[in-house]
C-alpha cells in the first residue's frame, strides 16, 4: 500500500520510523530486532535509508595515493526486501542521486516495482565527505527534482530510453522547516520543494526539528505557496550531550535554549532522559494538532524511540 493510502484510511496520527542498512559484514539481525522493538506501536510504514560512497584515499606506497570509493552501508534494496516480506510492512527506501546514474537509478527503481514496493524517498544526498558542494556524477541528477521526474515518467510508462509497462511509485520528498543548509533563504528553498511536489512528487517528509512551531510555521507556508501535499514530521531525540551541538553543525537545524540548557553540562543518561522526554512533548503537540504522521529517525538504534512510542502510541 503508498504512504498516502495510509493516510487517507487512517483515523489517528501514524507511526512510522527509519532504519539502516547494517554495515558491511554486520548481519541483518540488527535490524530485524530493531523493527521488532517497534512493531508493538503498529508502525504503518518503514522507511531505509540510502547511504552515498566515501572517498577514501590510501596509501599505495612509493609516496603515491590511491583514490578509492567505499560505501559503508549498501543494501537499502535487500533491507526492504526482507522487512516487507518478513513483516508484511510497506517499506519506503531512500534514493539517492549521489554517485548513481540515471541509468543506475532507473534499474534500482525497477527491482523496487519487482518486489512489490509501492514507495520512494527521492533525495539528492549530501556533498561527499570533505567536499563542500554537491557534484553530480556524469549522467547523474544534480538535484532531488530531477529523480522525482525520473521515478514519476517510471509511473507513465516512460523509461530513459525507451517505453514499457507502467512501474508507479507513491513519491516523497524532504522538506526543511529551518530551510536546507545550502538554501540562500527560506522562500527560494520552499519554491524548490514546490518544483518537487509538481513533478510528481506525492507527500514530503521533513527534517528533524525541535521546536514545533518552526513545523507548524512551514506547514503554513507551503499551503500559502500552493503545496497541497501531506507533510510528515520528522522527529530525533537527543540521546546524548554531544548531539547538542553535532547536529547543528550536520543538519542545519537549531536546538531550543530550554533544550540545549537542560542538557548543558550533564551526563550522557540525564542527557537521553531529556531528549526523550522533550520529544515526547513534541510528539504529543504534534499529534493533538493533527500531523498525518509521526516519523522517527532511530539513527540505527530503536531504545529511544521505543520509550517515545510507548508514552504516544501504545
Ligand atoms: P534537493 O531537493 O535537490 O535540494 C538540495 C538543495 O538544492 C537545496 O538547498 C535546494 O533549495 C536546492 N535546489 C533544489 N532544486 C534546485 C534547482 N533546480 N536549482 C537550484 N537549487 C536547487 N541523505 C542520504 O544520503 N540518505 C538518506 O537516506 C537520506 N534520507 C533523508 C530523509 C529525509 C526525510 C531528509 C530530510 C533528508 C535525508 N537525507 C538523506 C539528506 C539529504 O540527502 C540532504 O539533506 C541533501 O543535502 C539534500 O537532499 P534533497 O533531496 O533535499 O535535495
Amino acid at each position: 500500500m503508498t504512504v498516502l493510502d495510509h493516510l487517507a484510511r487512517a483515523d489517528r496520527t501514524l507511526f512510522s520510523f527509519e532504519v539502516l542498512p547494517p554495515k558491511k559484514g554486520e548481519r541483518i539481525d540488527a535490524i530485524f530486532a530493531a523493527v521488532e522493538a517497534l512493531l508493538p506501536f503498529r508502525p504503518a510504514f518503514i522507511d531505509v535509508t540510502a547511504h552515498a560512497v566515501d572517498i577514501h584515499f590510501l596509501d599505495a606506497g612509493q609516496g603515491l595515493v590511491k583514490r578509492v570509493a567505499v560505501q559503508r552501508r549498501p543494501g537499502t534494496l535487500g533491507v526492504c526486501a526482507a522487512i516487507q516480506h518478513r513483516y508484511r510492512i510497506d517499506t519506503v527506501p531512500h534514493l539517492i542521486c549521489s554517485g548513481a546514474t540515471r541509468e543506475e537509478l532507473e534499474n534500482d527503481l525497477i527491482q523496487y516495482s519487482f518486489l512489490g514496493i509501492e514507495n520512494v524517498m527521492a533525495l539528492r544526498g549530501d556533498p561527499v565527505h570533505g567536499e563542500k558542494r554537491f557534484r553530480p556524477i556524469e549522467g547523474g541528477h544534480a538535484f532531488a527534482q530531477g529523480l522525482v521526474e525520473q521515478a514519476a515518467a517510471m509511473g507513465e510508462g516512460r523509461y530513459l530510453h525507451e517505453e514499457g509497462g507502467s512501474a508507479r511509485f507513491c513519491i516523497g520528498v524532504a522538506g526543511y522547516p529551518e530551510k536546507h543548509l545550502e538554501a540562500p533563504n527560506q522562500e527560494a528553498d520552499l519554491r524548490r520543494l514546490k518544483d518537487k511536489v509538481d513533478a510528481g512528487a506525492g507527500f514530503i517528509v521533513t527534517q528533524m526539528f525541535f521546536d514545533n512551531q518552526l513545523y507548524f510555521d512551514f506547514v503554513e507556508r507551503c499551503r500559502a505557496a500552493g503545496i497541497t501535499a501531506p507533510i510528515i514530521p520528522g522527529l530525533k531525540p537527543i540521546t546524548g550531550p554531544r548531539q547538542v551541538s553535532l547536529l547543528p553543525a550536520a543538519f542545519g537545524i537549531q536546538i531550543p535554549c530550554a533544550l540545549a540548557d537542560a542538557i548543558d553540562g550533564s551526563g550522557p543518561d540525564q542527557a537521553r532522559r531529556v531528549g526523550i522526554e522533550w520529544c515526547i512533548e513534541q510528539s504529543r503537540e504534534l499529534m493533538s494538532r493533527g500531523a498525518p504522521c509521526l516519523h522517527y529517525y532511530t539513527m540505527g538504534r530503536s531504545e529511544a524511540v521505543a520509550e517515545i512510542a510507548e508514552a504516544v502510541f501504545a
